[in-house]
């Protein structure tokens, strides 16, 4: 479908059918080392780029102080084509591949990585069933998302599964069908606007047979009985997103809405974080880029000692360094992207663009509020924001420390096998 969208940022039109091209964009074939994007991936960029800045930016503190879900952003991005965008071609969707969805990602991190998380979360929610769910789920699930500004969840946590995964306790017992759902799940991104979710429970009550053959995954309805939503938790940073429990009571789940087959659930997560890994990282990029900005903006209007801060050189030494580790982060998603594009294994990858980006969000944002001194602190300015939202990188999605032990994994894998 051609739609035409006059665009938001003032005047430029854009054509959501660049996202629906009859072909992947050229990351899917590049030979070779290019750090050039194709003429869709500019415009892609540019679209993002434009909303971001124009859009997001200007309300995304008055989101933070009152934590509103931000609706408003959500259905103007579903109607530019900039949320949903892997979704099968058959299915009305763009298909684009991980390193336009992560370049997308970057632009709207920049504006406020609050809302991008909802957006992202969305993905993260929908991936399990774009990479393993049959037709009639795909059709189902997925279709209306296209058609739909509407959000999805994905519902994995627990209080004793964070990190540690396999340790899940929610149950799904399988009875006539149905299974039937019992546990509760903690921290879970857009819970309270979901219209569907994610779930991940234990088909296989046996506590001897390991999680990779004991997990199972399961799509849920919002509206099922025995489904119930907690109370929005109160958060640090990223306040927009809608964070809740939830709790399944003798829920039951129609038998169509397995994923795969019992005991495949341990690797459908592990798959989608492979894929949402290096989207967190341009997300976590975005923001550390607009911490950049923000103090090279102050830095040079603010004076001491009668020159601008931009002359002091260690201002300037923390200014480079926020540019080297930008520039190392958005290569390290970018390759994560790429390889995973390619077709192949991209867990190292996947694993050191979200690790170091997380890190390097977290020091720019830190070094923004810095560079602005007092101002830096206060909420009338961002930067205080972008260091409260940049901590959440280092915890959800496979934590920093996790992110470490699989690179670690990872490496002496690799080392020992040298056809990696
Ligand atoms: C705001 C927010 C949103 C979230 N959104 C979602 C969501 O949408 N869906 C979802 O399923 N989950 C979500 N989570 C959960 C998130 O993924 C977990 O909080 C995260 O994986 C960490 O788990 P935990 O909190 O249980 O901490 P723990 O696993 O208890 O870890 C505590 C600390 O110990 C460290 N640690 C743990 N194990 C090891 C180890 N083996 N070696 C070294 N260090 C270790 C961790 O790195 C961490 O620093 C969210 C969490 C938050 C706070």
């Amino acid at each position: 479908m051609a739609q035409f969208v006059k665009s938001v940022t003032g005047g430029v039109t854009l054509h959501r059918s660049i996202l629906l091209m009859n072909k992947r964009f050229a990351s899917k074939s590049a030979p070779g080392f290019c750090f050039e994007p194709s003429p869709e991936q500019l415009q892609l960029q540019l679209l993002a780029r434009q909303f971001s800045r124009r859009e997001i930016v200007p309300v995304a503190a008055k989101y933070d102080k009152t934590g509103e879900y931000p609706w408003d952003i959500i259905k103007k991005a579903h109607s530019l084509g900039l949320m949903n965008n892997h979704i099968p071609k058959e299915l009305g969707g763009a298909d684009i591949g991980c390193l336009e969805s992560a370049i997308i990602l970057e632009e709207l991190g920049y504006g406020c990585c609050a809302m991008t998380t909802t957006i992202n979360v969305n993905n993260l929610g929908q991936i399990p069933i774009v990479y393993n769910g049959n037709k009639e789920q795909q059709r189902k699930y997925l279709g209306r998302m296209v058609e739909e500004p509407l959000i999805c969840a994905f519902a994995v946590s627990e209080l004793n599964a964070g990190s540690d995964v396999a340790n899940i306790q929610t149950t799904a017992v399988k009875k006539g069908d149905h299974y039937v759902l019992n546990g509760k799940k903690v921290w879970i991104i857009n819970a309270g606007h979901a219209n569907w979710f994610f779930a991940l429970a234990r088909t296989n009550l046996d506590p001897k047979v390991p999680a990779q053959k004991a997990l199972s995954g399961f799509i849920v309805d919002r509206d099922t009985p025995g489904v119930i939503f907690g109370k929005k938790e109160s958060i640090m940073g990223q306040r927009t997103a809608d964070t809740r429990t939830i709790t399944f009571e003798d829920a039951l789940i129609p038998k169509e809405n397995l994923l795969t087959g019992e005991g495949a659930g341990f690797k459908i997560v592990m798959g989608a974080f492979d894929r949402t890994r290096p989207t967190v990282a341009a997300t976590s990029t975005g923001l550390a880029q607009r911490a950049l900005d923000e103090a090279t903006g102050h830095a040079v209007n603010r004076h001491t000692f009668g020159v601008p801060i931009a002359k002091h050189q260690l201002v300037m030494g923390m200014l480079a360094e926020m540019a080297i580790s930008i520039e190392m982060a958005r290569s390290a998603w970018m390759r994560a992207s790429w390889e995973l594009d390619q077709g192949r294994r991209n867990t190292y990858y996947a694993s050191i663009a979200k690790g170091l980006a997380a890190d390097v969000a977290n020091k720019c944002a830190t070094d923004a509020v810095q560079i602005l001194g007092g101002n830096g602190y206060c909420t009338d300015y961002p930067v205080e924001k972008l260091m409260r939202d940049a901590k959440i990188y280092q915890i959800y999605d496979g934590s920093a420390q996790i992110q470490r032990l699989i690179i670690a994994r990872e490496h002496i894998a690799r080392s020992y096998n040298p056809s990696h």
